[in-house]
C-alpha cells in the first residue's frame, strides 16, 4: 500500500481509499467498489466528516434493535471487508450475531476470499460462502442467502447496500437497518433506521452503544425505538449537511 503521512490533512481519508484500492488488489473488493467509495468520499465532505447528531441518534435505535432481534445478521461486502473487517467482527461479537458475505459482484472465490478473512479475524460464525437460499425478488447471484444467517434473520445490518436489496429484505418482513452516507440513497430512505456515517466511525460508534445499553431492560429498548422517526433522521442529516455547506460559504465569505 502507499504509506500516507500520519500528518497529511486528508489522512483519514486517503488511507480509506488505499484500504478499498489494497481490496481489489488483493481480490476481496470489485473494481465497481471504487467507485461507491468515491461518492462515499463526497457525502462525508458534504456532511463535514463527523458523526452527525442524526447519526446518533439512529446510532441507539439500530442498538436497540439489534439487541431486541430474535436472531440478528451482519451483511459483509467487499467494500466493507476492506474499510472494516475487524470492526465488523468486534460487533458481531458483541451482539453474538453472524457475518454474512453478500456481495452485488458475486463470484465464488471472493466470496471465500472474505469469509476466510473474517475468520482469520476472530469471527465465530461467517456465513454467505456456501448459500442454501434465495431472497425473493432479486437475480440469482445477489439473492443468495443463507438460513442460517441472513436469510432467518429478524433483523438485518446492511452496510453500503444498494436499494433493491434492502428492499427486498424489507418486503421479507426484516426490519433493516442501513449504513449509508447518502441520505437520498434509495437504501436510506428503504431502511427502518438509517445511519448516515462513515462505516469506519458508524461500525464502533454502534458497537459502542450496543455495549452500553446491554444491560437495559427489554422495556427501556422498546421505548428507544417508539421514539424513532426513520424520516425525520434523514430529514434531519440533509439539515446538517445544509448547516455544514452553510458555515462554510460564511468561512469563504471572510475569506473574500
Ligand atoms: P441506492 O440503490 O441505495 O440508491 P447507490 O446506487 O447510490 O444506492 P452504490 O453505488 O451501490 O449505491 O453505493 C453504495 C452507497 O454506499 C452509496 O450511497 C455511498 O454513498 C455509500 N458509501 C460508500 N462508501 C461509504 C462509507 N465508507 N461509509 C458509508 N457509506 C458509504
Amino acid at each position: 500500500m502507499t504509506e500516507i503521512p500520519r500528518s497529511h490533512p486528508r489522512y483519514a481519508s486517503l488511507a480509506a481509499r488505499e484500504r478499498v484500492a489494497e481490496g481489489v488488489r488483493v481480490g476481496i473488493t470489485s473494481s465497481q467498489g471504487l467507485i461507491a467509495q468515491g461518492r462515499g468520499e463526497c457525502f462525508d465532505y458534504l456532511l463535514g466528516e463527523r458523526i452527525t447528531k442524526a447519526a446518533e441518534k439512529a446510532t441507539e435505535a439500530a442498538a436497540a434493535l439489534l439487541l431486541l432481534a430474535r436472531c440478528p445478521a451482519l451483511s459483509v461486502n467487499g467494500n466493507v471487508a476492506a474499510l472494516a473487517a475487524e470492526e465488523m467482527v468486534d460487533l458481531a461479537t458483541a451482539l453474538g450475531a453472524p457475518l454474512e458475505v453478500n456481495l452485488f459482484h458475486r463470484t465464488e472465490e471472493r466470496a471465500k476470499k472474505i469469509a476466510d478473512l473474517l475468520r482469520s479475524l476472530g469471527a465465530a460464525r461467517v456465513y454467505g460462502d456456501d448459500p442454501d437460499a434465495e431472497i425473493p425478488r432479486l437475480n440469482h447471484a445477489r439473492a443468495m442467502a443463507t438460513r442460517k444467517g441472513i436469510w432467518g434473520a429478524d433483523v438485518v445490518l446492511i452496510p453500503l447496500e444498494d436499494g433493491d436489496r434492502c428492499e427486498a429484505l424489507a418486503a421479507m418482513g426484516k426490519r433493516v437497518i442501513a449504513v449509508d452516507l447518502n441520505p437520498l440513497s434509495r437504501t436510506s430512505r428503504k431502511a427502518a433506521v438509517t445511519i448516515v456515517d462513515n462505516l469506519q466511525r458508524a461500525i464502533p460508534n454502534l458497537t459502542a452503544k450496543v455495549r452500553e445499553l446491554s444491560g437495559a431492560s427489554r422495556e427501556e429498548l422498546r421505548e428507544i425505538l417508539a421514539g424513532y422517526d426513520n424520516r425525520k433522521i434523514l430529514r434531519q442529516a440533509v439539515e446538517e449537511m445544509r448547516e455544514h455547506l452553510k458555515s462554510f460559504a460564511e468561512v469563504l465569505d471572510k475569506e473574500d
